[in-house]
């Protein structure tokens, strides 16, 4: 596949005090990246690499097609476009048993499963440098890792990272990032920053652990659960580098405002989402300040009303 032709929208807008963000898209198959690079210049924000296995476990082990699998994702974003892969995340909801070798590593998730499973991590990131390398066009190969708990947790990965980097003979750009998921991540975010390219909010789990609950029991009045609040502005305060959001509450509106004021630079989307976000921070005030008074209330309502106002 070519990259598109023709007149494409870029990826980063300007707000009205100057400053730029970037607009990015969450996909899971190259189909949707090559849809939405027809009018867009490409950013992959958050790109699920576990449905790739999930549609076709055979991939799992044969790093010959997963090599192709990921050189498709990467030509789909054409020439000037770049993609963060996520490495695999075996959570609840994409699941497969071809993922765990033996029935003891189900429910490891994020390092402890990379651990568990040191065959299948380490065949993930071989493949990924080595589709860089045959069919990566000089963009930036960006790489995050899901489920990040503590700072050794992110070292194992990085290491991991660095090593097959070296292997590989890849001279590209490159970056690792991971996603804070984990509300124990957030209160080691400004240790681990010096050796983190950069942050990625997953808001899906994050709000769920903060809360309790699973994912498949989400209420609407949740999202405004004041201790998520109080822990995001906790693990944000002194970062320096760049935090994407690649969860739903990205994609929704009226959270906008307070997670520009939380310092995030890359909202990533789905593709259903994107326009909306688009216009919303074209024409945001990014001046708006509420996130003093936000961590104050006490209840869900106040907050709720908030945000909505
Ligand atoms: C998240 O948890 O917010 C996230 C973006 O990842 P996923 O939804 O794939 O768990
Ligand atoms: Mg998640």
């Amino acid at each position: 596949a070519s990259a598109p032709t023709g007149v494409r929208e870029d990826n980063s807008i300007t707000l009205a005090d100057g400053r730029v963000v970037r607009l990015s898209l969450n996909a899971d198959d190259a189909e949707t990246i090559r849809e939405h690079g027809l009018h867009h210049r490409v950013s992959v924000g958050l790109f699920r690499t576990e449905f790739l296995y999930l549609r076709d476990t055979s991939l799992l082990f044969d790093e010959k097609r997963s090599v192709a699998a990921y050189g498709e994702v990467m030509r789909a974003a054409g020439q000037d476009g770049s993609v963060t892969f996520r490495l695999l995340d075996v959570d609840e909801d994409k699941f497969s048993a071809h993922f765990f070798t033996k029935p003891g590593n189900r429910g490891l998730r994020g390092a402890d499963y990379y651990r568990a499973e040191p065959e299948i991590f380490h065949a993930q990131i071989r493949s990924l440098f080595q589709a860089a390398i045959e069919h990566g066009s000089g963009a930036e190969l960006r790489i995050m890792a899901p489920m990040m708990r503590t700072p050794e947790d992110w070292q194992f990965v990085l290491s991991a990272l660095q090593a097959e980097q070296e292997r590989s003979g890849y001279e590209g750009p490159f970056r690792a990032g991971m996603m804070v998921e984990i509300p124990s991540a957030l209160f080691s975010m400004e240790r681990m920053q010096h050796s983190v390219d950069f942050f990625s909010l997953g808001t899906n789990d994050l709000l769920r652990y903060v809360i309790g609950k699973s994912r498949s029991q989400p209420a609407p009045d949740d999202l405004y659960e004041p201790a998520f609040y109080r822990l995001l502005f906790h693990g944000m305060r002194r970062i320096k580098r760049e935090v994407s959001i690649c969860g739903m509450m990205g994609a929704r509106v009226e959270f906008l405002p307070l997670f520009l004021e939380l310092g995030v630079t890359n909202f990533s989307v789905p593709l259903g989402a994107y326009e909306t976000v688009r216009q919303r921070l074209m024409s945001i005030d990014p001046q708006q300040r509420m996130l003093r008074a936000l961590l104050r209330m006490q209840s869900r309502a106040e907050i709720r009303e908030a945000l909505q106002s």
